[in-house]
């Protein structure tokens, strides 16, 4: 396949390279460069979005009519990848990627008016309440209840694994009002307010030691009915639409991209034998083989962004990229983590990531954060999927079996 920027897109690389140049804080830039991309709070992501939504670029994938840039695929693929290269804390993905498109696409004129905005202005975090003790892959075994009782919906259950709900303002919520039709039909998409009574979040601290995930309970949560999007029973749908909105998302290429070049920079800096790993042939060949997977896995993403014809379904070919993309991440972090050899446990603790002004001493500066990176990118093979689920969904929309 040939493939190469326009004339547009070129200039357009060059306007979001030149913004971030001018307008990127140093000292977050420089934080995520030395702690990896997930050790960046709520305020650092806050304080970028705010100066992103002043140029109208803090919601890269909505459409102009609701405040975003109205940018094609391969523009936002462009600023994703510049963002990346530049250190950029990753935008608020629960609140941008899956809920906006199915408030503007499925929402009333009112909750549009109300909810949008202040996520444009990061005022507002979102979380995302689909899995459960008892349903993750199999979601549509889900049990919290939501019954309409008068002007509200009683909400009882249970969601883990819920991302970033400690800090999160609203979460969307799938639920199960209908005991009574096929699983999937019972299922509909109820907008939560995180300080609504009976609502309580528990923290579950993750490998890497850090607190990024918990378990919502909720207890007889009154929710206004004005908070259902759409039409009871539909949420297995708009659920559906969310796959299939952000196809390539799920790949994670310029994260890998940027983790790639970080390994070079970690084998070019450790010595084995006297000489620097890097000229280690087997250590050579290793990453080369992931850069080459890196350069074949942005290509299938490319197809997919310019729109090359495929006889495959778009929800295979989503799980396609999710499958090698995940997959692609844990090996590069292992590769790092092979690099620092000794280091690597020792850079595992707080005190060595918690100042990133200064290198703790002894350390190179690449050091810091790569552990714990490399603990988290064991999940990116269960989130969003599992390699097994995304194995079957290939086997049945791909290949009919
Ligand atoms: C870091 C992280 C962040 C997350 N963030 C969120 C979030 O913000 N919101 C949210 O709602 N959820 C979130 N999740 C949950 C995630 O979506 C689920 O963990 C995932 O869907 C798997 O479900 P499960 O954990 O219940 O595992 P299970 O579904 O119980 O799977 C257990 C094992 O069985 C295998 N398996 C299951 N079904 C099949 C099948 N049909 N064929 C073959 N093998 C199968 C799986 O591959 C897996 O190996 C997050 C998870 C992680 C790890």
């Amino acid at each position: 396949m040939e493939f190469t920027l326009t004339a547009e897109e070129q200039r357009f690389r060059q306007e979001v390279r030149d913004f971030l140049r001018a307008h990127l804080p140093n000292d977050i830039s420089r934080r995520i460069d030395r702690l990896g991309y997930l050790m960046h709070g709520r305020d650092s992501i806050q304080r970028w979005m705010r100066i992103l939504h002043q140029k109208g670029w803090s919601a890269p994938n909505w459409p102009k009519e609701y405040g975003g840039p109205g940018w094609t695929e391969m523009q936002r693929y462009i600023f994703d990848e510049e963002c990346w290269l530049a250190n950029a804390p990753t935008l608020p993905i629960s609140s941008l990627t899956p809920v906006a498109p199915v408030i503007y696409t499925f929402g009333t004129a009112a909750q549009k008016e109300r909810f949008l905005p202040p996520i444009l202005r990061a005022d507002v975090f979102w979380c995302q309440g689909f899995s459960e003790p008892n349903a993750g892959s199999d979601l549509a075994s889900l049990r919290t209840t939501a019954k309409l009782e008068g002007g509200h919906y009683v909400v009882n259950g249970s969601k883990i694994w819920t991302g970033g709900a400690h800090h999160a303002d609203w979460g969307f919520f799938l639920v199960r009002t209908n005991t009574e039709v096929k699983a999937q039909k019972g299922i509909s998409f109820l907008l939560i307010d995180m300080k609504t009574p009976g609502v309580s979040v528990r923290p579950i601290v993750s490998l890497n030691g850090h607190h990024h995930l918990n378990q919502v309970f909720l207890t007889d949560v009154k929710v206004p009915a004005e908070n259902l999007i759409g039409e009871p029973g539909k949420g297995w749908d708009y659920g559906k639409f969310l796959l299939e909105n952000e196809r390539t998302a799920s790949a994670f290429i310029n994260q890998s991209k940027r983790e790639l070049r970080k390994a070079r920079e970690i084998a070019a800096g450790e010595m084995r034998d006297g000489r620097p790993l890097l000229e280690h042939p087997e250590f050579s060949r290793r990453l080369a083989r992931l850069e080459i997977e890196a350069g074949a896995l942005e290509y299938s993403v490319l197809r997919v962004l310019t729109h090359e014809k495929t006889r495959y379904n778009g929800i295979a070919v989503a799980a396609v990229l999710k499958l090698h993309g995940s997959d692609l991440q844990q090996k590069i972090a292992e590769l790092q983590v092979d690099a620092l050899g000794p280091k690597a446990p020792r850079a595992f603790s707080e005190e060595d990531e918690g100042n990133p002004d200064s290198d703790p001493p002894g350390m190179e500066k690449y050091v810091a954060g790569r552990t714990a990176d490399y603990l988290i990118a064991r999940a990116a093979t269960i989130y969003g999927g599992s390699q097994q689920v995304q194995r079957g969904i290939i086997a049945k929309l791909a290949f009919g079996l």
